[in-house]
Parts: structure tokens; sequence; C-alpha cells
């Protein structure tokens, strides 16, 4: 089919220590080969972890991603991580822009945009997160709050290679709620004419994720939703078993 191949992403954010090597290895280990060639498999740990699990998973079909970065290169950013320094690690990944970081650290659309391109000069592949808040939701701006996101932190001349959008509805994440498969239809759909609007051809092959609250029970369901080419998993990513359940969905 012309569907793009999918990804299924853990976002692990500030948990793990090193001990939880074990963790990936799992994930590692128990990832059927027949599936991993069907899709793409990415654990995004703690900055801390990245090199280890890189060398843990060198050769394998899981890859490493971080969570954020900033968008120099390198310089006086004291406490801040480069994506050049994620590449020299081993990671091929990084997420930009999650609610997280928007909320507790006010990254803007602009802001994300430059992190994004921070890791397109590194050779990482950006995931882009986007969403609205449930007041937003409920005020009815969803599409709207969604389309400005995309406008401003998406990049001119974003490659499907090297870019992948996730959309996240912020009260869904951690609380177990997820939207109807009607409403991730809806907003997906957007998604997709804006980056074929943007970007033509370019835009029709990029990968939209769904995140929020995905657990094995409930990833095929979302998987079967047109123009939701894999997940961003949060709590459900530190259970080896969960993960490689939501992976088996797809
Ligand atoms: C996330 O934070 O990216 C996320 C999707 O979290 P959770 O799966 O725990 O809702």
């Amino acid at each position: 089919s012309d569907r793009p191949r999918p990804l299924v992403a853990g976002n692990w954010k500030m948990n793990g220590t090193r001990a939880s090597q074990a963790v990936v290895e799992a994930v590692r280990d128990g990832l059927d080969p027949a599936l991993a060639g069907r899709i793409d498999v990415l654990v995004c740990p703690p900055a801390t972890l990245v090199g280890a699990f890189a060398q843990a998973l060198a050769g394998s079909a899981v890859r490493v991603g971080g969570q954020d970065v900033h968008a120099a290169a390198s310089g006086a950013h004291t406490g801040c991580v480069s994506a050049e320094m994620l590449a020299d690690l081993g990671a091929t990944h990084t997420i930009v822009g999650h609610s997280e970081r928007r909320a507790d650290h006010h990254e803007t659309d602009a802001d994300v945009r430059a992190k994004a391109l921070a890791a397109h000069r590194a050779g990482l592949i950006a995931i882009l997160c986007v969403g609205e808040t449930r007041a937003e939701r409920e005020a009815g701006r969803t599409l709207d709050v969604v389309r400005g996101q995309l406008a401003g932190s998406l990049p001119d001349g974003a490659t499907a290679a090297a870019t992948v959008i996730a959309y996240e509805p912020v009260w869904a994440i951690g609380t177990g709620l997820t939207p109807t498969a009607a409403d991730v239809a809806e907003v997906h759909g957007l998604i997709r004419r804006e980056l074929a609007a943007r970007l033509g051809e370019e835009g029709a092959r990029i990968r939209i994720l769904y995140g929020g609250s995905v657990k094995p029970q409930n990833a095929a369901e979302l998987m079967a939703v047109p123009n939701v080419d894999g997940a961003l998993v949060g709590g459900a990513s530190l259970k080896a078993e969960d993960f490689l359940g939501i992976a088996a969905a797809y």
C-alpha cells in the first residue's frame, strides 16, 4: 500500500536509570523480526541514557532518540543538550515541541521550529508535537490550534525522511482519556491536508503519529484510523511488555 511505514515511539520522559537498560533489552529481544520488518521502533529515554541505550541496541531494529534539543549546536547554554550531542551518542531521532516542554519551559512555535531545524542540521529525524488543551477543545478551537502550531513550528522544506508529526491532545496525555476515532481522524486529516498544502507530495508521505494514553488495548483501534501512521507512547513505553503489545498492533 501507499501507507507510510509506521513508527512506534516511546517517550520515557524524566524516568529511568542505568538499571532501566533491562527494559530496552527486553524490547530488543522481544521484538518479532517480521514486525520489525514492517514498522520502525524507537525509544526516547532521558539524555543521560541515550549513549548506553544506543550501544545496547546497536545492530538491532530498535532506534534511540532524544526528547528535546537546544537550537544551537554548542555554546553558553548551561544544562542544555544539542542535537549534535545526541547524534554523537548514536541517536537517530529527537522529539521537539512536546506539550510538557511547551508548558513547563514556555516553548513557542518559533522555538520548536528552531529545534526541528537543529535536529535536521545534525541529521536527526524530528518528531514534532502538536495538540490542543482541554480548554481549547471545549471552546471548539482544536483545529485552529493544531493548524496554528503546525504553521508556526514546521520548518519550510521539511522532508518525510527527516520529519514526523505527533498529534498529542494535552488532555489525553497521562490521563487514560483518548479522543474518539472520529476525532482523531478529523485532526489527522487536517494535519495531512496542511502538510500537503505546505510541502506537496512530500507532505503526503510525512508520518503522523497519535499520542495520548495509547495502551495495548486501544492501539489497534487507533492505528486503524485514516492518517494515523503510528504512535507516540508515554507511560506504556516504560514496560517492555506493554510497549511491545502496542507495536504488535501495527
Ligand atoms: C506523551 O507524553 O508523549 C504521551 C503520549 O504520554 P502517555 O502515553 O502517558 O499519555
